[in-house]
């Protein structure tokens, strides 16, 4: 997956290194982006998210996400 990424024409997907997920960039003006669980490309099932242990460690008390 990581291959995809590196073609040095801008990428048309993000990996957030924080969350250890790959995804598409809303066009917003923020960094919001869409989560993929598969590569787009060659259909790998890409890595489980490590959303929940990023916010784990920060601490769960200054996010009440359900
Ligand atoms: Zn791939």
């Amino acid at each position: 997956m990581s291959l995809h990424l590196n073609d040095g024409k801008g990428a048309a997907i993000i990996y957030a290194a924080n969350f250890g997920e790959y995804g598409i960039p809303v066009p917003d003006g923020g960094s919001s982006y869409i989560t993929l669980e598969f590569c787009p490309w060659c259909g790998t099932k890409l890595p489980p998210s490590k959303r929940d242990e990023y916010f784990d460690r920060l601490g769960s008390d200054k996010l009440e996400e359900t």
